[in-house]
């Protein structure tokens, strides 16, 4: 079964005629309350797609507690492993402009308090293990080595983009990243060829390196193969949340013995389904949903 280690924040998120400039008040529409965090929105992907999945991280005892958590629950996801501290939930404050354009506030809260010591001690039963980087670096960092030191496959999606953590990457057997985490990534090394450049992170540490490019489907290494899957076509609506599905739906593809072809293949499909409704967990698809798209 899969494990996520990883971030859980209620989002708020108001329309504004525009971004407001420093001192200025704009008036927006109404909030939309819903539960975030790439963690939990990677688990509830993974759990839609018919994996089963444990979450393992930290949520306060305040309001947002509900609304952060209420995907999750829905999905089944097992949260046994959730800590719950004297800390407020985390929050995203999102303000969307007309066009599409947004200005985001993420207050951590008790993402950041979560420790080393709160991870599970016992990683038996679990076979693979999918991070982000929304929580302290020294608890992924952690997290990734201990799975691999119990033998449990380590999925990694080095999102939001920063510097890599080379101890991180070295515990990592697939990372996956979108196009603006790759060039983070490939700062300085490796030349401007997109393949080149996933190539050159499989010499630090990963056997797989998948980047996606959004409307442009993705692109996957392996030390001996590489696949280019288009997109699944579709009119999108609105495409938060497709990065999160795909990297969920492809740990649940490959939790349930996919070949890597076929998990990517449906990674695919589902994060181009994620982007046909609003939200991010609310939008997205179920193993059915996916299924019926992947027969067409
Ligand atoms: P992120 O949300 O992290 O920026 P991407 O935009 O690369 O990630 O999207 C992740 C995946 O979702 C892509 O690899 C692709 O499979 C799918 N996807 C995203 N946008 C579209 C789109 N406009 N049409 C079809 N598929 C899409």
């Amino acid at each position: 079964s899969l494990l996520v280690v990883g971030s859980v924040n209620a989002d708020l998120t108001v329309q504004a005629p525009r971004i407001p400039a420093p001192g200025e008040t704009v008036l927006g529409g109404d909030v939309r309350v819903s539960p975030g965090g790439k963690g939990a929105n990677q688990a509830v992907a993974a759990a839609l797609a018919g994996a089963p999945v444990t979450f393992c991280g930290a949520a306060g005892h305040d309001a947002f507690r509900e609304i952060a958590l209420r995907g999750l629950t829905r999905a089944g996801v097992d949260l046994a492993r959730l800590h719950t501290l004297d800390a407020p939930t985390g929050l995203a404050l999102i303000t969307v402009a007309p066009g599409g354009e947004n200005a985001i506030t993420v207050a951590s809260g008790a993402n950041a308090h979560l420790t080393p010591a709160q991870l599970p001690g016992d990683l038996g039963g679990f076979t693979h293990l999918l991070l982000q980087g929304e929580l302290p670096p020294e608890v992924t960092r952690e997290a990734a080595r201990r799975a691999h030191a119990a033998g449990l496959t380590v999925l990694h999606n080095a999102a939001p983009a920063r510097t890599p953590d080379p101890a991180l990457l070295a515990h990592t057997h697939h990372l996956i990243v979108n196009e603006h985490e790759l060039a983070a990534f490939a700062a300085g090394r490796a030349g401007p060829d997109r393949e080149a450049q996933v190539r050159a992170l499989l010499g630090r540490g990963p056997g797989a390196v998948t980047v996606t490019l959004g409307a442009r489907g993705s692109l996957t290494a392996t030390p001996d193969a590489t696949f280019r899957l288009p997109a699944f076509p579709v009119t999108p609506l609105d495409t938060t949340g497709a990065g999160d599905t795909f990297c969920g739906v492809l740990a649940a593809g490959l939790v349930a013995g996919q070949p890597l072809a076929d998990a990517l293949h449906a990674a695919g499909v589902a994060g181009a389904l994620a982007c046909t409704r609003p939200g991010a967990q609310d939008a997205m698809p179920t193993r059915a949903e996916i299924r019926a798209a992947l027969t067409g």
